[in-house]
């Protein structure tokens, strides 16, 4: 037998921890890694920019419940693949980032592609390390995979230098291989504080529980739906929580938020932060009396912002909610009180308000009316209960509109920009999760099985970041069905653009005024769907509510990539606000 080269050690490594695919962009000196990952049966998926491979591999880490696997170059591709450990840590989500170094006898000459990246990276990830040798490579994969998803995830990175890769071991023997590692251990929380805990919520007058993505990435889902069912509690989903309980539960209150803010005085947080998107807890979105229960894997997220720690909870959601079910023992919400009539009273005002807007037939087509008719066509073809449609938003009114039009049934079938707000992420999320659900892989899954249509519902903006993705969904065959949502500019898209941007192209409007293009500007009616026409797949430009639905219903079934580039409204004079301001129907449009 030939003694096998670093190469193959790292492959065999991935393998056997039971890697089934890697995302990245190959070069020297890590092709030689994808080669062999191939040969030894793991898919990788070669994208077109580091950037969206990392996005991809930290989505798909969420998606399946353990590490999602990063290969790329030295130096640029470091850097490029470090917008994805960023996004990683901040959602913590799960991320193992290997990547090519320069050979260690040309450290400091000026190799190529040379960059430190154990000392850039070491900040930035939860254990960053370079294999000292040949042999220790499978121990070193095996700790730094382990020690990115144990405990609350975040990024590891393995530096290979050149040398390592192309060496050679003397005697395979003298390498030990990596074994699967088996799911972390799950904590719970002691007596007293259950008991003081379940006593709190007895006793409030407005509680309310709110379900953030770490209940999503837990796999939560049937103890949170048993406690809401036995309890009767309002919940509240935040945007990535959507669909661990469905939105069409009767105890869902996101079209009601504003009044669920302001009144709840006992609030049981379960995975998520109390951060930008929920306001940090603090008056006076929030009732300034309202006392938090935090339930979170990570100690360090007890007590933050408006958390008290004497309520918090450190453990797995998992176990702690179906303590608290027992603790709780058989209590139950009343379905009468104030809180509850107030926030019956606001979702029907809210979801009648949204429902007006969502009927407006003018052309352009506002953003409510065309997610509507995107909507009502997906449904007519597969209903939210069949769990057969995973959703991808991003860019500023197109996320933040939609979120409230698209309903969600089932856990981790929702992708957004998440709590980085980072646009850019849509089309590397979508082939994650093209691989997640629909490859051979389709590891991790809950819940129905089966195939799944990705849909993108990607703002002009956030579409550019990583369009030339459309190319990798195209050679993959990846049948992922993408609705360009075009106003022509970031944010408000303001229709001045257009004539701005006719001008600095040499053609003028009849009539028009002068004027230079603004920060927010993007190219007017630029022609999205010839992209996908152009990587072997299928475009639409549509322009009324029919076209749309025609689009629509075509690209769902559609077995190649399919852009369909959709103009709607610009919003000319709207006023432009930064972060996300509401969920449900209470929202402010962003502009
Ligand atoms: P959202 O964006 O939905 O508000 P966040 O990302 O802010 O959610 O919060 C998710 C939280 O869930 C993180 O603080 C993370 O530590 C926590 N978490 C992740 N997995 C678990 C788990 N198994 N049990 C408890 N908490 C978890």
């Amino acid at each position: 037998m030939t003694p096998p080269t670093g190469a193959h050690i790292i492959a065999r490594s991935l393998r056997d921890l039971g890697i089934t695919v890697i995302f990245g962009i190959v070069g020297i000196p890590v092709v030689e890694i994808a080669e062999e990952a191939i040969n030894l049966g793991i898919r990788f998926i070669g994208f077109r920019n580091e950037q969206a491979a990392g996005y991809a591999a930290s989505a798909y880490g969420y998606l399946t419940g353990r590490p999602g696997i990063c290969l790329v170059v030295g130096g640029p591709g470091v850097l490029h693949g470090m917008a994805g450990i960023g996004n990683a840590n901040v959602n913590a989500f799960p991320l193992l980032l290997l990547a090519g170094s320069s050979e260690t006898n040309l450290v400091s000459r000026g190799a190529f592609q040379e960059l430190d990246a154990i000392s850039l990276l070491t900040p930035h990830t939860k254990l960053a390390l370079r294999p000292p040798s040949l042999e220790s490579i499978p121990d070193v994969i095996q700790n730094t995979y382990r020690i990115s998803w144990y405990g609350r995830p975040g990024t590891g990175f393995v530096d290979l230098p050149a040398d390592l890769i192309k060496g050679v071991v003397e005697d395979a023997e003298d390498v030990a291989e990596a074994a699967p590692i088996p799911n972390a251990p799950k904590g719970g929380v002691e007596e007293a504080r259950l008991f003081k805990i379940a006593q709190l919520i007895k006793s409030a007058k407005a509680p309310l529980v709110v379900i953030g993505k770490g209940a999503a990435y837990a796999r939560a889902e049937g103890v949170t739906r048993d406690l809401i069912n036995k309890t009767n509690l309002p919940f509240l989903p935040t945007p990535m929580g959507k669909g661990v309980i469905a939105d069409s539960h009767s105890a869902n209150t996101a079209s009601a938020r504003s009044t669920a803010l302001k009144e709840a005085d006992v609030v049981l947080v379960l995975g998520a932060r109390l951060n930008w998107i929920l306001h940090f807890g603090d008056a006076p979105k929030w009732n300034p009396a309202a006392q938090f229960i935090q339930v979170d894997i990570s100690a360090e997220e007890i007590g933050r912002n408006s958390g008290n720690p004497e309520l918090g909870i450190i453990g797995d959601i998992d176990i702690v909610v179906s303590q608290l079910i027992s603790a709780l023992d058989s209590w139950s919400y009343p379905a009468s009180t104030p809180f509850i009539q107030h926030l019956s009273a606001a979702k029907s005002k809210n979801e009648a308000t949204a429902a007006s807007k969502a009927s407006n037939s003018k052309t352009p087509m506002t953003y409510a009316h065309a997610f509507t008719i995107i909507e009502q066509t997906l449904h007519s073809l597969s209903p939210p209960n069949d769990a057969g449609i995973v959703y991808v938003s991003e860019g500023a009114n197109t996320m933040d509109i939609s979120r409230s039009i698209f309903p969600v049934s089932h856990p981790r079938l929702r992708l957004d920009a998440g709590t980085y707000a980072t646009m850019g992420v849509g089309l590397g999320y979508a082939i994650a999760a093209h691989a997640a659900y629909n490859g051979s892989a389709a590891e991790g899954q809950s819940g129905p099985q089966g195939r799944k249509k990705v849909v993108c519902l990607e703002g002009d903006s956030a579409f550019g970041f990583s369009a030339m993705e459309v190319e990798t969904m195209g050679r993959y065959g990846m049948d992922i069905l993408i609705f360009v949502i075009n106003n022509g500019g970031v944010y408000h898209g303001d229709s001045d653009d257009a004539e701005a941007w006719l001008e600095l192209q040499g053609k003028t409007l009849e009539g028009k005024s002068e004027g230079g293009l603004r920060s927010t500007s993007l190219g007017w009616e630029v022609g999205y769907e010839k992209i996908a026409e152009a990587c072997g797949g299928v475009g639409y430009l549509v322009r009324t509510p029919e076209e749309l639905e025609k689009a629509t219903r075509e690209g769902f079934r559609e077995a190649r990539v399919c852009v369909v580039n959709v103009m709607v409204e610009a919003g000319k004079g709207q006023k432009l606000e930064f972060g996300w301001q509401a969920s449900g129907t209470e929202k402010t449009r962003k502009r």
